[in-house]
């Protein structure tokens, strides 16, 4: 650029940096990262604040304005972009500290123990929600609460010089039991941020798909890019399962055995750089150091396969012999005594595990259980097409054995919970299709033999005494 006005930026010298950063260091003054080069205040001289906790340095904000004024040039008109640049960067060190302060008392204030959710408040409040599945609610419950409360009473990892270990936990259970419905729950539940991604989408960096820090881009973007909020949120990893080992030990293994090893810097605690609005690393998007100590990982998967091992160590094991079926006349209780070994044998490597200290897991859904599912949480299927008939002014109800023959066709497609709202959609979409052609309708009750497919359902008019 040409020297064509007199607000010509005076980069700092040497000198000047090491003066600087010696009186920073004096004032408690805190080094940051420039966003886009990545070199640190002391090597670039200071920096200043663009968004949040984003900084830049002088040197890559000449050359952006270099950019901006090479293309402002085609314009034919002066193009002045350091008028306030030198003051920004001459400005003393407080200003800037001051700034941040300012935006540190508008942040919400990390919570204080007594306000961390009790476990029994925790699993009360779940029980509204997420249907069975006792054990796991407890577990996570008291997971959670440890978790928090070591966020909350600031320890960070040391307490009377007793280290206390991040609670990250492991969920196993079949598809469609409520893993992702218990977090999400839970996330909402604790009011903070919830990243949710698959495992089988996450590559080494420099693969096609998503690096590992994309999760916590995620989470950064669920909390409004307020890093400290983020810094305090729930990662859910699904199908952790599709990232074990494989055992064909010559393959190039991209998506398993490394993407493990990628996540056990995040999973234990680290500043990670994570890029802003972006899935990958690279050149133009903008970089943030992000905290993992605090972040509550979850990890889940439904293992198939897991039972085969852990019944076949169990009968090795022991030559009265362990017979599960008796106990519950489910195979998966196998699965329930799953462990450490067990999950190696499948493919997750030692330190991935030994970072997932706390396992849950979750039981396949009975029909009994699928009927109280879809009736009664809080935000049960059943109240939700029952709020959109009513908008219409129009009553929902279902009979009892209507309710046993959708549950029994969901059971049948294998997806736990899943199926039940593909099940109610596909038999309430001729009604509701044909209930807002006729403003007479007030009632409709739907029957077995309709769902079974050889009846109707029955259909009340408006004022007719019938309602
Ligand atoms: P998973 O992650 O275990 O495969 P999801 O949590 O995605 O299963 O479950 C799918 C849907 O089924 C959820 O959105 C939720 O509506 C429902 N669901 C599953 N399990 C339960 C449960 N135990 N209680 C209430 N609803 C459930």
């Amino acid at each position: 650029m040409s020297k064509e006005n007199d607000n010509e930026i005076e980069k700092p010298t040497g000198s000047d940096k090491q003066e600087a950063s010696d009186k920073d260091k004096k004032q408690g003054h805190k080094q940051h990262y420039c966003s886009m080069c990545h070199r640190e205040e002391k090597v670039t001289g200071r920096q200043i604040r663009i968004m949040d906790s984003m900084y830049i340095c002088a040197d890559c904000l000449e050359k952006g304005m270099h950019i901006i004024g090479d293309g402002h040039a085609a314009t034919g008109q002066p193009f002045n972009p350091f008028t306030n640049v030198t003051e920004i960067f001459d400005a003393p060190p407080g200003a800037m500290e001051q700034e941040e302060e300012s935006a540190a008392e508008e942040r919400p204030p990390a919570p204080k123990l007594s306000e961390v959710m009790k476990p029994h408040e925790i699993k009360h409040a779940l029980d509204e929600y997420v249907i069975g599945q006792e054990q796991a609610k407890k577990v996570v419950a008291v997971a959670t609460y440890n978790h928090y409360k070591r966020v909350a009473s600031d320890t960070m990892k040391v307490v009377d010089d007793v280290e206390v270990d991040k609670s990250n936990i492991l969920m196993i259970g079949p598809t469609g039991s409520g893993k992702t419905y218990l977090v999400k729950t839970l996330a909402k539940l604790l009011d903070v941020p919830l990243a949710m991604t698959d495992a089988t989408s996450l590559t080494e960096a420099g693969y096609i798909g998503d690096d590992i820090e994309s999760v916590l881009s995620k989470l950064l973007a669920e909390a409004d890019n307020d890093l400290e909020k983020a810094e305090r949120g729930i990662v859910f990893i699904d199908e952790i399962d599709k990232i074990a080992k494989k055992r064909d030990a010559h393959a190039r293994d991209v998506s398993g055995e490394s993407v493990q090893q990628g996540l056990l810097k995040l999973l234990e605690g680290n500043r990670v750089e994570v890029p802003v609005g972006a899935t990958s690393k690279n050149a133009l998007a903008p970089l943030r150091s992000m905290d993992t100590t605090n972040i509550l990982f979850i990890v889940g998967g439904a293992f198939p396969g897991l039972e085969e091992i852990v019944k076949e160590r169990m009968q090795r094991k022991t030559t009265i012999g362990f017979n599960a079926e008796s106990k519950s006349g489910e195979e998966t209780s196998y699965l329930m005594h799953a462990t450490a070994e067990d999950l190696r044998k499948y493919g997750m490597i030692p330190e991935f595990l030994g970072r997932l200290p706390v396992v849950v897991h979750l039981h396949e859904l009975t029909e009994d259980m699928l009927v109280s599912i879809i009736r009664e949480p809080r935000n049960a299927i059943i109240k939700q097409y029952q709020k959109l008939f009513a908008l219409d002014d129009v009553k929902l109800s279902f009979e009892d054995e209507a309710l046993a023959v959708i549950c029994k066709r969901a059971m049948s497609k294998e997806t736990g919970a899943r199926a039940l709202r593909s099940v109610i959609e596909e038999i309430l979409l001729d009604i509701m299709f044909e209930v807002p052609k006729d403003g007479n309708i007030g009632e409709v009750v739907i029957t077995a033999d309709y769902v079974a497919g050889h009846g109707a359902p029955v259909i009340r008019m408006r004022g007719a005494g019938n309602d």
